[in-house]
């Protein structure tokens, strides 16, 4: 009896021992698969041989395991659709919290700026050093309202269009702002021009039209004014008239060209008959001047397609200034030949030289010859009748066929007004 209870107590306690060796390895095996998981892996099996409920806590560690798994694809997936839709964005953007510390940029952001390093964790204020666009984050987090402003930055120069809105969580409490910067400096130099340009014609249009009123109030006023005055009288109200009318001319011929409404009529170059009508049309003006004109056309001339037209225009515009700034005795002189490619060779374009030996242009004023209304001698230019828009013209028909102008000078000995045109 006692050799019959000793061995069944043996035996329950033999199955104790493996029954709790067996639970500890199971216990063993979920702590090493929440320490796989964890760290952030999957384990290789989930499956627990045992008890139900140990067989149970397996496939719950699965389904967890898988819903970590979907969480952390959608975050990485989002995460780089927000990435992506940062970084593609011409715009830059910055968004920042209720502390003005600076939480996210994007790299338009940094290029704007001119920001070399990430200055994400600093304070917005201490990275832009800008009060105006500072004053723009603090109005938005004080009134929750979406804030637009105008900032101009001084380093870089540029001109941005900022617009911040507030950041808010589901119960509707402010976190921060996100602001964007849109980059409008273009638009803004091209107001500026219009500006300057509308203030240059009404200049323009004020001076002969004053004169025009005070001579007209003047033989309105003095009917028995002697017969030599009223005849100068009418010489300067005529020498207005025609500048007026050049100005009209030219500011007609600038528009149409600017909007590109004037199509060029292109139709094979025959330079020597097109050079053989501009000196017929100009060969008496520098008679009278006593300036010496000629034309010197090389026989070897690529053929290319021009706008005669507007040709004549460019050579009548460079003819005029010629006559105009250069003395008597002087010379005048067109040459067009085959032009030398960059190695020395005849290339494939024509150039075309127009040379004066007249009063020459003064260094300074070399690179804004061609702009609107830029005249190096103002007063010497308005007395010699320019309008100040012939040689932009001159540009704008030469870059139109493709080709390119400049000019050479040297104040006192002459310039040299040089026209590249491509076959
Ligand atoms: P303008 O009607 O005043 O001549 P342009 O646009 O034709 O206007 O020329 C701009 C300025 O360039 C002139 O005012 C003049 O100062 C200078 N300029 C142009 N051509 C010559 C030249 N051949 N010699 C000296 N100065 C010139």
């Amino acid at each position: 009896m006692n050799w019959f209870l000793v061995s069944a107590f043996l035996c329950i306690a033999v199955l104790f021992l493996r029954y709790r060796a067996n639970v500890r390895e199971q216990w063993r095996q979920i702590h090493q698969m929440i320490d796989v998981i964890g760290g952030g892996s999957r384990p290789g099996s989930f499956i627990l041989h045992g008890e139900k409920t140990l067989q149970g806590i397996g496939i719950g560690l699965e389904k967890l395991a898988d819903q970590r798994d979907r969480l952390e694809s959608q975050i990485s997936r989002e995460g780089f659709n927000l990435q992506a839709i940062l970084a593609s964005m011409e715009e830059g953007v910055i968004v920042v919290d209720v502390g003005r510390v600076i939480r996210l940029v994007n790299g338009s952001f940094l290029a704007l700026f001119n920001l070399k390093t990430t200055p994400v964790g600093r304070g917005a204020l201490h990275t832009l050093r800008d009060a105006a666009i500072e004053g723009v984050l603090r109005k938005a987090l004080a009134t929750g309202d979406a804030q637009f402003s105008e900032i101009a930055l001084t380093a870089p120069n540029r001109h941005l269009a900022m617009s911040a809105a507030p950041v808010r969580d589901s119960m509707g409490n402010i976190l921060g702002v996100a602001a964007t910067f849109h980059d409008i400096t273009r638009i803004k130099q091209l107001e500026e021009v219009r500006r300057d340009f509308v203030a240059n014609v009404s200049h323009e249009l004020r001076t002969p039209l004053s004169i025009f009123q005070g001579y007209l109030e003047l033989l309105r006023e003095n009917p028995e004014l002697p017969r030599e005055e009223i005849g100068r009288a009418l010489q300067v109200l005529s020498k207005h008239s025609t500048r007026l009318n050049a100005l009209v001319e030219d500011l007609l011929s600038i528009a149409r060209l600017e909007s590109r409404r004037d199509e060029l009529k292109l139709t094979p170059w025959d330079a020597p008959v097109f050079f053989r009508g501009v000196e017929d049309d100009w060969r008496l003006k520098f008679q009278t001047r006593e300036v010496r004109f000629c034309t010197e056309i090389a026989p070897d001339l690529p053929s290319i397609c021009v706008d005669s037209f507007k040709l004549g225009q460019v050579f009548n515009n460079l003819l005029e200034n010629a006559l105009k700034y250069t003395p008597q005795h002087g010379s005048v002189t067109i040459s067009a030949a085959r032009a030398l490619a960059t190695a020395g060779t005849p290339g494939t374009d024509v150039e075309i030289r127009v040379v004066d030996t007249g009063s020459g242009i003064p260094a300074a004023d070399l690179p804004h010859i061609f702009e609107r209304f830029y005249r190096a001698d103002k007063a010497r230019s308005r007395a010699l009748g320019g309008t100040g828009l012939g040689l932009s013209i001159v540009k704008h028909i030469v870059q139109l066929h493709g080709g390119s102008v400049r000019v050479e000078s040297v104040l006192g000995s002459g310039s040299t007004f040089i026209i590249r045109l491509p076959v």
